[in-house]
Formats: structure tokens, sequence, C-alpha cells
């Protein structure tokens, strides 16, 4: 690790925030504070919101949903905010990098290049809100004209997780903005500032007050709170299969609110013994590594042909040595700290697991010591059996488990043996096998010679216990709506009662 003092500044105090509601700062409650996971250092002090914080903060959205100060606009007035928002961020990119690497511990250039994706996010949501458009029924006969007209479904809780705390936000609220309804976000405790900072931001951009509205404090009590709220129309979370579990039993016991669940993902990269293995050995370890793996699409289960699978795998190995490690500040690091203390006891129990059931580690395994923070090495295990927990279960962390394969069935039997379908990616020069692979395996997101690439045109959701709904594009937008068929009669009525 580089000494500090040729790194960006830490603050010289915690920044303090507020909660955001009716387009401005609410203070006074009880405070949290956050460390830098990199620093151990104090980052940002956040308020700890109430219940009654909660109802009145659901009572602003709904009065500025239902006197249609943002659903009553046209689709071209909602996008010029929208762009606007996109200016702000651009000017704002580094002030939001910074804080994001301070509460979460990833990279500062990584979280650069997610902003820029951000700024991606609001640009298509713009194009999307002019787009966005109902259908007609010309073939109802003469007499019956038929239109589907697509509303906003209105008051929209949101709950975000802490390992991509402003991209995850940004990937789903100018798509629910584009469709017209407004929101209370819940982010992550232990990540809260920028999506407080976006408040600021869509504000000065023109967004009317009280369309979105930030609550801050734990799980447990507001974010159950808001997955049960009565007056909540959508709920969209992002988080993990059993928090996911809970929320479509408060939906089920609460007012059947609509769901959208982006939840966890134990994600394979097949590499066939003709692909190109230099590439497919830096797709696998920037797969497994970006964000220190704590990424709902990271890759978890190498499945790679039996011929050629020692050669690919020292490939790897020499690759995820490779990878530099360490603090986030530092321009030159790839991979910074493990985001809370819990993932990092959940990480290493999972190394320390797969060792106990007999799995080899062929390159990592250590937790790094800078003197400061919490760090772990990419790792990669071979001799990985299926009924291992790191076979199975999500680690969310960058540990890669190795199979082997013979044939293309046994290789999509392999990628299919899992309760989750997130995303895959597949590795081959031959078109066959890549089509008949990714019509095969049941996943969200696919990528092929690649990993992890895209924009938010495309849509992302799972397959399985992965979620419903999907995110971003057109379809993003489409999932915060309503449909309603609207039955137009031409004419004289033909009379029932004569
Ligand atoms: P988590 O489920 O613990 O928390 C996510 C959010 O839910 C946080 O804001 C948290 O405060 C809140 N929460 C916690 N308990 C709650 C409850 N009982 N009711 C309502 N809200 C509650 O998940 P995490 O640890 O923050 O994130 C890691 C998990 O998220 C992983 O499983 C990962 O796969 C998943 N994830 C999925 C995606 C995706 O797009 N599919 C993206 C990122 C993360």
């Amino acid at each position: 690790m580089k000494d500090s003092t040729t790194l960006m500044a830490m603050p010289q105090a915690p920044r303090d925030f507020g909660f955001w509601r009716d387009g401005k700062w609410v203070r006074g409650r009880e405070k949290a504070e956050r460390r830098s996971p990199a620093h151990g250092l104090p980052v940002t002090l956040t308020e700890k919101c109430t219940l009654e914080d909660l109802d009145d903060t659901v009572a602003v959205a709904r009065r500025a949903f239902e006197d249609r100060r943002w659903s009553g606009l046209s689709g071209a007035a909602r996008g010029t905010v929208l762009l606007r928002t996109a200016d702000l961020l651009r000017r704002r990119r580094d002030e939001i990098a910074y804080w994001e690497v301070l509460e979460n511990g990833k990279a500062i250039t990584q979280a650069r290049g997610e902003i820029d994706h951000c700024i991606a996010c609001f640009e298509t949501a713009a194009g999307a809100a002019r787009l966005l458009h109902g259908d007609s029924f010309n073939s109802l006969g003469d007499a019956l004209f038929g239109m589907v007209l697509r509303e906003p479904v209105g008051v929209v809780g949101l709950i975000t997780p802490w390992n991509f705390p402003f991209l995850i936000l940004c990937e789903r609220v100018p798509f629910i903005l584009a469709s017209g309804c407004t929101l209370v976000v819940k982010p992550s405790e232990v990540t809260s500032a920028t999506t407080l900072i976006l408040g600021e931001i869509l504000t000065e951009a023109g967004l009317p007050d009280g369309v979105y509205n930030v609550v801050t404090g734990p799980g447990r009590t507001i974010g159950q709170a808001l997955t049960a709220h009565p007056d909540v129309d959508m709920l969209s979370f992002t988080g993990s299969t059993a928090v996911g579990r809970s929320c479509v039993h408060a939906a089920a016991d609460s007012n059947f609110k609509k769901l959208g669940l982006e939840l966890g993902g134990k994600n394979p990269i097949i590499v066939f013994a003709d692909s190109d293995l230099e590439d497919a050995a830096d797709g696998a370890a920037f797969g497994v590594s970006f964000n220190s793996g704590q990424c709902c699409v990271s890759s978890s289960r190498l499945i790679v042909e039996r011929s050629v699978a020692a050669e690919f795998e020292k490939l790897l190995a020499d690759k995820m040595k490779k990878i530099v490690v360490g603090d986030p500040l530092d321009p030159a690091t790839q991979i910074g700290a493990i985001t809370t203390n819990a993932q990092f006891d959940t990480i290493f129990g999972f190394i320390e697991r797969g060792q106990a059931e007999g799995a080899t580690v062929v390159t990592g395994g250590k937790v790094l010591d800078f003197g400061r923070g919490q760090y772990i090495e990419p790792t990669l295990f071979s001799g990985v059996t299926r009924n291992m927990a790191i076979a199975r279960d999500e680690i969310f962390g960058p540990v890669l488990s190795s199979f082997h394969f013979d044939t293309v069935d046994e290789a999509i039997e392999i990628a299919n043996d899992t309760v989750y379908g997130l995303a895959a990616s597949l590795w081959t020069k031959n078109i066959d096998k890549a089509l008949t692979v990714t019509r095969r395996v049941r996943a969200g997101r696919f990528w092929v010679n690649t990993i992890m690439a895209g924009g938010p045109e495309m849509p992302l959701g799972g397959f399985k216990q992965s979620g419903w709904g999907r995110e971003t594009g057109l379809y993003g937008v489409e999932e915060y709506t309503q449909v309603k068929s609207v039955h137009i009669e031409i004419g004289k009525r033909s009379h029932w009662v004569s």
C-alpha cells in the first residue's frame, strides 16, 4: 500500500447528512456513523429515521403522485429534467465517486466509471420517457375500438444494497421517474451518502418537490416497514434472496403491492477448449474480482472443458495474482476493501469451509494485511465437488470454484445446477455451441466471449430465485407502469333490453 499522503485526502470530519424529504434536508434524529472499510476512519453521519418519519415521507410521495405534478407532465418535460440531472452528475462526478469510495471501499477509478454509467442511465431514461407508449386494437370490429394505456403504478418504495450504492440506484431511479411514478428510497444503512446527494441534484435539475424522497436507517426496521406499507403501490428491492422472500410475504400481508426483485446469483462462466484461452482467463479474472466479487453478477463457478482445464487454471491464477489490491483512493488500485465486517467474515468463512471440505486453493485464500481496512486476495479453488458450500451458496466475494466438463450437455447441466439464474458468461469460437448454450442455460443476462459488458439500453434481471421483473431500458420503464385496457363503442349501441 502506498503512503497515504500520496493519495486523495480523507475528510477532516465525517460529513453530516439529513434525510431528504419534499425537496429539502430533514435533521434532528439519532445519528448513525459510517467508517470507511478501507481506512477504519469515520466518514459519514446519517439520520436514523423513525417509523413516523417513514409514514410522513410516504404521505409526501403520495400527495406528489395524486396531484399529478410529475405524472401530468409530458414525457418530453420529464425527459428534460432527467437530461439536466445527467449534466449535473457529470459536473459532480468526482465528488460522488469520492463518497462512494469512502463508504463502500471500491477503487476510485472504478467508482468514476460507475458514475459515467449512471449518467448514461439518466440519458437513456430521458429518451425512454418520450418513447413510452401503449397500444391500440383496430381489430375488434366496426363497433368497438380498443386502446391499451400505460399508466405510472404510483408510489414506489425502492430498497438498495451496499455493493453498488449509486449504480444500482441509477439503474432504477431515472426509469421510475420516466414512468411518472414518485419514490421513497431506503438505501443500505452503510452506504446512504450518494443516494442522499442525488436528492439535492434532482431538485436542482427541476424535479418537483416530493417526487424523490430518501429515508435512512436499518433494514430490519425502516426497510421492513417500507415493504409492508399499505400506501406504497410497488416495491423494488435489490439485495439478498432471504430479504427478497420477506418482501413477498410483506406484500401479501399488506396491500398486494407490485414487486420487482433483484436478488442473489451463483453465476457460471463456461470456457470451451476452442475459445481464446488468454481472453477467457482475463474475463474470468475480471468476473470474479471486480468490486471484490461483491457483485450480484460476479462469476462464481468456472466450468471449463477438461482437455484444457489445467492450462486454463494456470493462466487464470497467473492473472489473478497480478490484480492490484489496495487503498481504494489510490488510482493504481484495481480492487479495494470488503465493504462490511460481516461480509468479510462471510467470505473468509467460505474460504475456510472450502478447504475443510477438501477443495484446493490454486491461488489466493488469504487476508491481506495493510495495517488498516479489510482486504481478501482473489481466490481460485480447484477440486470442487457440487455438494460443497462453495459450489452452491452465494459467497459475494472474490472466490471462484472450478468444475470440469467433457460435453456440451454436461456444461449446460452444471451451469443450471443452482437455485439462481442471474447471469452467465460463455467463451467459445463455435457459433453452434454459443447459441445452444445461450438458449439452454437459464439466466437473465448472458455474455458471449465477454463479461459484465453492456449499457442501460438492455434489460437486466434474473430467472429462478434471482428475482422478478426487469430494470433499465424501455423494459425498465414499463416495469413501473400498469396497463389499462380501454374499450370504446362506435355508433349506436345494439340494445340488450328491447
Ligand atoms: P440485504 O438483503 O441484507 O440488504 C439489502 C437492502 O435491504 C439494504 O438496504 C438493507 O437495509 C435492506 N434490508 C435488510 N433487511 C431488510 C428487511 N427485513 N426488510 C426490508 N429491507 C431490509 O443485502 P446486502 O447484504 O445489502 O446485499 C448483498 C445481497 O444483494 C447479495 O445477496 C447480492 O446478490 C444481492 N444483490 C443483488 C443484485 C441484483 O441486481 N440482483 C444487486 C446487488 C446485490
